[in-house]
């Protein structure tokens, strides 16, 4: 579906930070896949990867969130969410937090639920269920978070997964998943583009069976959508950046950054 991204509304301060930008695991550069986004005088945090509640906690954000969506459940964008929820009822039960995500994210809630509920407290016997309320999202369909629309696309990737866009933010967020024509229809226009970028090149790669993109492809993707910015992410390892950076600016001329945790960039308001 094609979307016009919003005009300008009141100046509330709307913005991304990167609490955690790993594919895989946390590693001397911070968490795996976290991003906090501002919109419409709202906190959304988008996927919680494991060290992504350390990241929230250090920046007082565990207590501002007002949402959460999940883009797939894959560990490195999911795992976090056990911390999120004690965090969120222990030792005192905070208001319980919206999750947004495909079905079998919210399956998985159950399963934690089930490994690490504590019976001998109330708060915690079934953590994940009592932190969380839980909404099924099908990859390709719309939402609205507290009158927010939240748009999705259906990523090439092994599991159902969707790509995000914020019209009222201008923000697109790749998610995890291969090129598509449909990924650049989506991505159109937008002022920032959030793009994985999981490997530097296709060398040695099976990009497609593996639902994953290039630094290089994510630059194609950035130019052919007309974006404003792009920013990489989920990098296989720090010892890339320099060449996924190369790559990415060989396709697109605009502003280009690497994520690490604590970069916030203003996104349009
Ligand atoms: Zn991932
Ligand atoms: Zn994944």
């Amino acid at each position: 579906m094609n979307s016009t991204f919003e005009s300008p509304r009141a100046a509330l301060a709307q913005d991304l930070t990167i609490i955690g930008c790993r594919a895989g695991s946390p590693g001397t550069n911070g968490a795996a896949s976290g991003y906090v986004v501002r919109v419409d005088g709202k906190t959304l945090l988008i996927d919680c990867g494991p060290g992504v509640v350390l990241g929230l906690a250090q920046r007082g954000l565990i207590e501002r969130l007002d949402a959460v969506i999940n883009t797939h459940a894959h560990a490195d964008h999911c795992a976090d969410l056990v911390g999120l929820a004690y965090h969120r009822l222990f030792p005192n039960r905070m208001p319980q937090l919206p999750i947004y995500a495909p079905e079998p994210l919210l399956r998985v809630l159950d399963l934690l639920d089930a490994a690490f509920g504590i019976p001998s407290l109330p708060n915690l016997r079934k953590p994940l269920n009592i932190a969380f309320a839980p909404h099924v999202v099908k990859p390709g369909d719309a939402f609205e978070i507290a009158g927010t629309r939240i748009e999705t696309l259906v990523t090439r990737h092994p599991i159902p997964t969707m790509a995000i866009k914020i019209p009222a933010a201008g923000f697109v967020f790749t998610a995890d998943g291969a090129m598509s024509p449909q990924l650049v229809e989506f991505a159109r226009g937008a002022r920032c583009l959030l793009a994985e970028a999981t490997y530097p090149d296709a060398v040695g790669r099976d990009l497609v069976s593996h639902g994953h993109i290039t630094a290089g492809q994510a630059g194609a993707l950035a130019r052919d959508a007309g974006v404003g910015s792009l920013i990489l992410t989920h990098l296989s390892s720090v010892d890339d950046e320099d060449a996924s950076l190369r790559a990415a600016q060989s396709e697109f001329a605009g502003d280009i950054h690497l994520a690490r945790p604590g970069l916030c960039v203003p996104l349009a308001s």
